[in-house]
């Protein structure tokens, strides 16, 4: 009895140790909200395998070339305090929860808590040859290979004459297929200049399952969005299930017709879906696809010291599950931040997770785009405008108007 209260006190005293994986939007908002708010003595430690943060939403414009990597990328030891957080640069390896620790390839990594925000990782969905001769969108050194690629090819085509260097095929109608796509329709003219080409050359498909583009949004404004891809050049194919990738070809399917399509081109991207971490899927944790699945806490129930953020999270409660986004990772991180610091300060924590809806913009190139914003449909340099607003509060929020001045989206101009 005496040594179970004298090791009971022991424990008390020692600090408990809240580890963090992945400093992407959940986890980091998490480790920001730690470091501004507990005041209680903790050791508070985040791994993530790059030593800066990138705004994944920004990567379509990394892969063009309008905006530089430098811009998208934020060095973590700019914004946390080593006093209160610890950032530790290290690749996760392997989680062990039946242990409490994580493994790196720098080392091990004990826990009394964890959370867990690895994001997500490309889904070929098992069509054959993706992962072969498909680019994607998925991290900042995957945008900066797309963009060589492109500039390569659209180089090479004054040696080669091959009308396949110069079409582009991407695989994919939501938000991230779009937004790359009109992209690099607006940046055409000038590629084109640079490079000696014939502006008409060039050719730019977006393929998709769904009916119409960006599914997220009704058809109405899905239209609007549409006709401007048309009348920057786009070929949109609607309806169409991809069968297999081949090198430089994309086979496809028209749902309706059964009709069998082949489109040529020696840039792919795979932008079709995404799901969570080979990390977690590789692990002993619950999980579908890489996603734990969380009580109205976050929490991974069957390991009830591990949390979880972001798109790592795969929500119980039908009511909780939301399409994975960065704005939903932010207030994941924020909230599990507020949970800890009551946790860790002895008080009680009831509130469940919820999800602020604010409202989602996809960019049209730089000045043009469609979303909906509290509610209200938005188009057009609004919308483009609303889009920067989004991209600048995300920089506000992790290092005040000091980041916004240095990393933010200023660079607005009407399309006139
Ligand atoms: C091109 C593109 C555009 C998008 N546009 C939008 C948009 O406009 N609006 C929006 O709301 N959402 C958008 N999204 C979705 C959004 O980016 C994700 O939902 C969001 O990034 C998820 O945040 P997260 O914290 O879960 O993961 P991430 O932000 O992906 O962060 C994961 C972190 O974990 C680290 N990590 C991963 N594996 C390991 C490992 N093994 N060891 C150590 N560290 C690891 C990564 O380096 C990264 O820092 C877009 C996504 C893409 C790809």
């Amino acid at each position: 009895m005496q040594a179970n209260n004298t090791t009971d006190s022991a424990s008390a005293t020692k600090k408990p140790k809240v580890l963090i994986v992945g400093g992407g939007y959940g986890g980091l908002k998490a480790a920001l909200g730690l470091q501004r708010k507990l005041k209680t003595d903790a050791d508070i430690t985040l791994i993530s395998k790059h030593d800066y943060h990138y705004q994944t939403t920004l990567l379509h414009k990394v892969a063009i070339g309008t905006l530089s990597s430098r811009k998208a990328r934020i060095f973590y030891r700019k914004i946390l305090n080593p006093r209160k957080v610890r950032f530790i640069k290290d690749k996760i390896t392997k989680i062990l929860p039946d242990e409490n620790k994580v493994i790196g390839n720098g080392g091990e990594y004990a826990y009394d808590y964890l959370i867990i925000g690895l994001g997500f990782r490309p889904d070929s969905f098992g069509v054959k040859g993706v992962d072969k001769h498909t680019y994607k969108l998925s991290s900042l050194n995957a945008a900066l290979k797309l963009m060589k690629n492109i500039e390569n090819k659209f180089k090479e085509y004054t040696h080669t004459k091959n009308a396949q260097d110069l079409s582009v095929i991407v695989c994919g109608t939501g938000f991230t297929g779009i937004e790359f796509t009109a992209e690099l329709a607006t940046q055409l003219d000038e590629l084109c200049l640079i490079c000696g080409i014939d502006r008409s050359l060039p050719k730019l498909t977006c393929i998709g399952r769904s009916a119409h583009i960006l599914p997220v949004f009704d058809e109405k404004l899905a239209q609007v969005a549409e006709s401007k891809l048309k009348n920057l050049g786009v070929d949109i194919i609607s309806g169409a299930s991809i069968e297999e990738i081949k090198e430089g070809v994309v086979i496809a399917r028209e749902c309706k017709s059964d009709k069998k399509l082949e489109i040529k081109g020696n840039t792919i991207i795979w932008s079709a879906g995404v799901k969570g971490s080979d990390i977690i899927e590789n692990s002993t944790l619950p999980n579908k696809k890489g996603r734990i699945p969380v009580n109205a806490q976050l929490q991974c129930e069957e390991y009830p010291n591990i949390y979880v953020v972001g798109d790592s999270a795969q929500a119980k409660n039908k009511d909780m599950i939301h399409a994975p986004t960065a704005q939903l990772s932010a207030q994941m991180g924020d909230y599990v931040a507020e949970l800890f610091v009551a946790k860790l300060s002895g008080k009680e924590f009831e509130r469940p997770f919820t999800f602020n809806h604010r409202g989602t913009v996809c960019s049209i190139g730089h000045t043009d785009g469609v979303g909906v914003v509290f509610k209200r449909p938005v188009k057009g340099e609004i919308a483009a405008f609303m889009k920067n607003t989004i991209e600048n509060k995300w920089l506000f929020s992790l290092g005040g108007f000091e980041m916004v001045f240095k990393k933010g989206q200023f660079r607005y101009r009407t399309s006139n």
